[in-house]
């Protein structure tokens, strides 16, 4: 008898998107001649840049050279040429991290969820509420109780294994300090936890003082690994490369006592359920890292950030209180008029024609809360802000 993972049933019904179209279909249904502006999608628009493109493109001409073709990368951890552009990019804003501690993968979501593979199924998980879903999600199909805290920890508890940390913070837009982190990163050295850091919205960061890496913070080579990935950096959401750094002195902790290198189980793990990222993927991706790539990436990056100032500005000029924004494509503000998140939903579509993302979506700190994103057109932006404009007169 195949019995089922019954840790599944304990997930919450994941219904936000679902309801948000089920909305919109209602909506549109009745108003078929209005075009909504979407400010909800989480999903970059800009295409890929041309450096990266003509890396791909190259590469896909070699698989069909017998000389040049490639099959299964056996290492199963990506090719020396992107490791090692990732670790000089690294090295470029201070974080040493060496090009073998780089795992080379299709994204971080699911390195995010995956990586519980490597920790016993009774490790509890701390989670910043809100949060990007996947960290609660895995962690109940893996069996671990969850346990909430906000982005600064706050209210910590005495026990801790495993801790998820997202900074620029998918939804509401916060990054650390250096402060903050070396707080987390004290913690977790306290209670011999693991922090699971989620770097995806790095290359947003616009302040020079904030970190980027956790690998910035002094300690945390002995209790972090960090997740990183290409999709918002370099729009990379349907091309797929991501990557996770893990340094060799982490260590987990065995039953008798003694310790393993999280390196090692990772590595083994990968090397039993990953066969890698396509070649040509690699290489696209390793034309992110170069000059050319970066000045192209840097472009596409910056329209994203003058409309997240576009967004900013309005809500100053408001006098709504948010966050986000400056170090990243989201912003997140309370909704006006004490309305509920679903409440401002309807409010914004039906008199504002614009859609964003109800901030109980993402946890419960997130009632009351909504998120707006920057990939979009700056004359949609512009558009949008206008009638929230108008219809908080
Ligand atoms: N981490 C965070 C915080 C995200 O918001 C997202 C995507 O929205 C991801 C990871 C997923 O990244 P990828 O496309 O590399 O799987």
């Amino acid at each position: 008898m195949a019995k089922m993972n019954e840790n599944f049933l304990n997930l919450k019904e994941s219904y936000l998107f679902i309801e948000i179209s089920r909305r919109i279909g209602e909506f549109s249904a009745k108003n078929p001649d209005v075009q909504l502006i979407r400010m909800g999608i989480g999903d970059v628009t800009l295409p890929l840049a041309p450096a990266v493109v003509q890396a791909g493109k190259k590469a896909f001409d070699e698989m069909g050279v017998k000389s040049t073709f490639r099959g299964y990368d056996d290492s199963g951890r990506g090719y020396d040429f992107l490791r090692e552009a990732i670790a000089g990019y690294y090295k470029g804003f201070g974080a040493e991290i060496q090009s073998d501690e780089i795992f080379i993968s299709d994204g971080a979501k699911s390195d995010s969820g995956n990586i519980g593979d490597i920790f016993s199924d009774d490790c509890s998980v701390i989670v910043t509420d809100p949060a990007y879903p996947v960290y609660v999600d895995s962690s109940i199909m893996g069996g671990r109780g969850v346990v909430f805290t906000d982005f600064l920890g706050s209210d910590l508890p005495e026990k801790a294994d495993l801790i998820y940390l997202c900074s620029p913070n998918n939804p509401t837009g916060a990054v650390y300090t250096h402060e903050q982190l070396k707080k987390w990163v004290d913690y977790a050295t306290a209670k011999n936890a693991v922090i699971i850091y989620d770097a995806a919205y790095e290359s947003f960061i616009t302040q020079p003082d904030k970190p980027r890496s956790i690998f910035q913070i002094e300690g945390s080579r002995n209790c972090s690994l960090e997740i990183c990935s290409l999709s918002k950096t370099a729009g990379f959401t349907g091309t797929r490369c991501g990557y996770t750094i893990i340094p060799k002195e982490l260590m987990l902790t065995r039953s008798d006592g003694s310790t393993a290198s999280a390196y090692s189980v990772w590595s083994r793990r990968q090397s039993t359920k990953f066969n890698g990222v396509s070649y040509p993927v690699q290489r696209a991706a390793e034309a992110v890292f170069s000059p050319e790539g970066q000045r192209q990436i840097r472009d596409n990056i910056a329209i994203y950030q003058a409309n997240a100032e576009i967004m900013t500005n309005t809500l100053t000029e408001l006098g709504v209180e948010f966050s986000g924004g400056i170090n990243s494509p989201y912003v997140w503000f309370k909704c006006p008029n004490n309305m509920d998140s679903w409440g401002f939903f309807d409010f914004f579509m039906e008199q504002a024609n614009v859609v964003g993302t109800p901030g109980e979506g993402f946890g419960k700190n997130g009632a009351g809360w909504f998120r707006l994103t920057a990939f979009n057109t700056r004359e949609n932006t512009q558009e949008a802000m206008k009638r929230l404009k108008n219809i908080l007169k």
